[in-house]
């Protein structure tokens, strides 16, 4: 993965258009010097035991970037593409992120620079145990709670609540989210931050009056987060006509079925072979590439695997009639610009992948209680946050004729803003003058 963004690093791009939306909405100095400087960061050698014996180093890092609102929440990558500017990035999006939905964490991100696909089942666990024994002293339930991301789950963070406690001796569920359900997780975590970004493509459709059965849709990354939302639009009637992952993609004008799609993803490792969607027997799967999926001619485009997908370099080709960022970060600033000038909307991703880290909170307040809620009453709430925060965001855009992103984004700073001033600004220090 690369971590350019056009000509700057991916932090830098982050930081050039949270300046460039603050600097639009009167955000003062003070929020805006806490938000340009993560707060702390660790970087650390992760020394495994490999199954052969011999020992290797792979990197680890955790950055807790903000916590006004509350004590800090973000996922854990593994990928060969992490880097510090990625995991700094990625941990100023949860910053915003967490403000917008109205939950009370701040901002973090952790990562490991690793191929866990190289890794066999051990040497993973002994990795997931080694990130933690080095972090220990950095996270904790009331400082900085992890969650998964890219090429980590539910298994791996079970893993790591198991080590957290031993080194505590204590057991400390509300350490980490996304844990299996034995181990203290909550029903339906696995599916929310797909079910959170098709609350919000629900939302967009009524607002703008979709017919779902007309309505074609293409996903780029079809692991957790693409799964579920082509899941749970397909159900509603939606037409999936392109999936895809790391090895490329299939397309099938008719649409796809979703289910199948992922047992021959489950069993084959790649998507050939996937069959169109029942009722569509006879119909042509081809396979594409990553690069076509992006062009195709479809109403929604969702990319939900890795940033900078969208750039200036290719946003010119975009045909889609709207995009859904289910991905951090999958569109730069400089393709922002290119999509607003052709007046093509961006769902943007500090909401539409906000289901995760709303259902890591309900883990984490269920773990502090020690009681289990219903799926029902998860997804009941979830959907009382999503809704209320595109509400938001939706009104905001339309009586400031501004995008959809800088609406979302000003509501969280909002938010950011009034915990920085009520702890205590340089007004409270002028009045005492
Ligand atoms: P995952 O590991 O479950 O799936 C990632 C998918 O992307 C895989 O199918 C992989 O094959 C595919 N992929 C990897 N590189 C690709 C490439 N170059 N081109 C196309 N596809 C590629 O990860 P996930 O948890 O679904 O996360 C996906 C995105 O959603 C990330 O940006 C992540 O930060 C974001 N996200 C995830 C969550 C969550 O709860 N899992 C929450 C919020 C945001």
């Amino acid at each position: 993965m690369t971590v350019k963004a056009g000509e700057q690093d991916v932090f830098q791009d982050a930081l050039a258009r949270l300046s460039q939306i603050a600097n639009d909405a009167g955000i003062g100095s003070e929020v805006m010097g806490a938000l340009a400087h993560p707060m702390e960061t660790l970087t650390a050698s992760l020394r495994v035991r490999m199954d052969d014996g011999s020992t290797q180093y792979f990197v680890g890092y955790r950055c807790r970037y903000n916590d006004a609102l509350g004590p800090t929440k973000g996922g854990i990558r593994f990928h060969p593409g992490v880097t510090l500017e990625e995991v700094q990035a990625l941990a100023l999006w949860m910053t915003i992120k967490c403000a917008v939905v109205g939950i009370p964490y701040g901002g973090a991100k952790g990562g490991v620079t690793v191929d866990p696909k190289k890794l066999s089942r051990l040497e993973l666990e002994r990795l997931s145990r080694a990130y933690i024994r080095a972090m220990s002293e950095f996270i904790g339930p009331d400082v900085d709670i992890p969650a998964p991301d890219v090429y980590t789950n539910e298994r791996i963070m079970g893993w790591m609540m198991d080590e957290y406690s031993s080194i505590l001796k204590a057991k400390k569920p509300g350490v980490i989210t996304g844990k299996p359900i034995s181990l203290g997780g909550s029903l339906g975590r696995a599916e929310a931050t797909g079910r959170g970004a098709f609350l919000c493509i629900e939302e967009l459709a009524t607002r703008k009056g979709l017919d779902r059965a007309k309505t074609s849709v293409a996903v780029q990354g079809f692991g957790n987060a693409g799964y579920f939302v082509a899941k749970f639009l397909e159900e509603q009637g939606y037409r999936i006509v392109a999936l895809s992952d790391s090895n490329g993609g299939v397309y099938a004008e008719a649409g796809l079925d979703v289910e199948s799609a992922n047992t021959v993803k489950q069993e084959s490792g790649c998507l050939e072979g996937a069959p169109p969607r029942a009722g569509a027997k006879g119909t042509v799967v081809r396979q594409i590439s990553n690069e076509e999926l992006l062009a195709l001619d479809v109403d929604i485009l969702i990319p939900a695997a890795l940033e900078a997908v969208i750039t200036a370099q290719n946003a010119g080709s975009i045909r889609a009639r709207h995009i859904v960022e289910v991905a951090n970060g999958p569109v730069t600033s400089s393709g922002d610009e290119v999509l607003n000038r052709r007046g093509i909307p961006v769902l943007p991703d500090v909401l539409c992948n906000a289901g995760g880290v709303t259902v890591s909170y309900f883990e984490w307040v269920q773990n502090l209680q020690g009681y289990s809620w219903t799926l029902d009453e998860v997804r009941a709430r979830l959907k009382d946050k999503i809704t209320a925060a595109f509400a938001e965001m939706w009104q905001l855009a339309q009586r400031e004729r501004i995008t959809l992103r800088a609406a979302a984004y000003r509501n969280g700073l909002r938010r950011i803003a009034n915990a920085v001033e009520a702890l205590g600004t340089r007004d409270y220090f002028l009045d005492g003058a």
